[in-house]
């Protein structure tokens, strides 16, 4: 758990020198808190107190790192139980587990289906991190030649699962470089996994039975050489298993508890795939880093990708779209011009309508801080003065050959003024987005 300000305070001098450039030492411990400042600054701190101060500054879940390059995934590092605390900060990995008991042309569509799961939301890319070959077949040679059939046919991360970690050990010459996830199963010893993952500079997965096993576990792996770890909770049914995630993740961050400060991971177990989408949905919110699903279709893998996107965005900041003028189709000097503000969503659905009336239209966005008509409205974020000042600023004038600006239905009540301040023709749209099509159809 991270100090607080009156904690740090405690283990400084209290002297108030002002060596450190601040007036007190509770000024430097509130900013230390922040991390505004760094401890160094103090130069009369003890040793056991610095020793104590960087115990505590390190980060409660370890951050793991699986793969290279831009596409790598990296998970842990969270620092709080609820994202409206704070923010959660580095999305569950979402990864597809395949058996080497398929053959080679079934892999490979597969891995042409899974590469293909990429969709565009709000303006951001959403996509999947990951495909993990598990050991079924027992076959060293088997694993080992679908362990290139992947590493060839995808650049997602890898994993590869199994419990012999000799015949794990083949398969990583093929894509060490790749710096795959290497899972232990929780079958056979895990020994051979520890050094295994040392050697390959790996990130391990450990899978256990229960939480006490998990933190006898990561003590004995750490103990090993191996820092980065991941905890997979296996033979639990799903309520047991976000029970025994809420758990750990409390004693990491509120205990501080190191031997459960790692990144969870679950595979899915349910079979039929709206079961299936639940229940890694619920695994994603708690609190795996990473979950491995079977279902590669994308009805059911674009609701998890969303649920994950919408979990881990910052709340304090809105996804929001620059604030300038969108084309939407061809337009041209007679084409209607609608304002609304610059949160994502509120944009993109307008646009979706827009570009369904088939009236090609431009669309003013102002900034409203991100915040949608409504909360921008009452924020005073989206007022006459202010859509006045975006209209001009961006030169909406020079691009059509009409005075006419579409406002929201909702903030109709602002149509006068913003009449008199604007000079243009206020033309009140739909309340509701899906009204658009309609109204642009008899705008005229
Ligand atoms: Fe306090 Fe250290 Fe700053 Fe002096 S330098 S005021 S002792 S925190």
């Amino acid at each position: 758990m991270a100090l607080t300000g009156l904690d740090i305070y405690k283990l400084l001098p209290k002297t108030n020198c002002k060596v450190c450039g601040f007036a007190t030492c509770l000024a430097f411990a509130m900013a230390l808190a922040q991390k505004r400042v760094s401890l160094d600054k103090c130069p009369h701190v003890t040793a056991q107190a610095k020793a104590s101060l960087e115990s505590a500054s390190q980060p409660p879940i370890k951050l793991v790192t699986i793969g290279t390059g831009e596409k790598r995934l990296e998970i842990g590092n969270e620092t709080v139980m609820y994202r409206h605390e704070q923010k959660f900060c580095h999305p569950a990995g979402i990864g597809f587990v395949l058996e080497d008991t398929i053959s080679e042309n079934v892999l490979g569509q597969k891995l042409s289906k899974i590469n293909g799961l990429s969709f565009e939301r709000v303006g951001q890319t959403i996509g999947v991190n990951l495909v993990c070959l598990k050991n079924v077949s027992k076959n060293k040679d088997t694993f080992a030649k679908l362990a290139a059939k992947v590493a060839s046919s995808t650049n997602l991360n890898l994993a590869l699962c199994g419990e012999d970690a000799d015949t794990l050990a083949e398969a990583l010459k093929i894509c060490k470089d790749r710096r795959p996830l290497i899972i232990w199963d929780g079958n056979g010893s895990v020994n051979s996994f520890i050094k295994l993952a040392k050697e390959n500079n790996a990130p391990l997965a450990i899978t256990c039975k229960t939480v006490e096993e998990a933190a006898e576990l990561t003590d004995k792996v750490k103990q090993g050489g191996v820092e980065e770890i991941v905890i997979n909770l296996k033979d639990k049914n799903l309520s047991d298993t976000i029970q025994d995630f809420t758990f750990i993740r409390r004693a990491a961050l509120k205990k501080n508890f190191r031997p459960l400060g790692y990144s969870l991971m679950a595979f899915t177990e349910a079979a039929e795939p709206h079961a299936e989408l639940a229940e890694a949905i619920s695994y994603v919110m708690k609190y795996a880093g990473l979950v491995i699903i079977k279902n590669t279709e994308k009805e059911f893998v674009f609701p998890l990708l969303v649920a994950r996107q919408d979990i881990y965005s910052d709340p304090q900041k809105p996804v929001q779209v620059e604030s300038k003028i969108y084309e939407i189709g061809k337009v041209g000097k007679e084409s209607p011009v609608l304002v609304t503000t610059n949160f994502s969503i509120t944009y993109f659905t307008v646009a979706g309508e827009v570009e369904a009336s088939k009236v090609p239209s431009y669309i003013v966005c102002c900034d409203s801080e991100g915040m949608s008509v409504l909360t921008a409205w009452a924020a005073e974020k989206f007022t006459p003065e202010k859509i006045n000042e975006t209209v001009r600023r961006l030169g909406v004038e020079k691009l059509v050959s009409h005075k006419k600006l579409v406002i929201p239905g909702y903030v109709s009540v602002m149509s006068g003024k913003l009449e008199e301040v604007t000079g243009w023709k206020i033309s009140v749209g739909p309340r509701e987005a899906s009204g658009i099509p309609n109204y642009l159809r008899n705008w005229r």
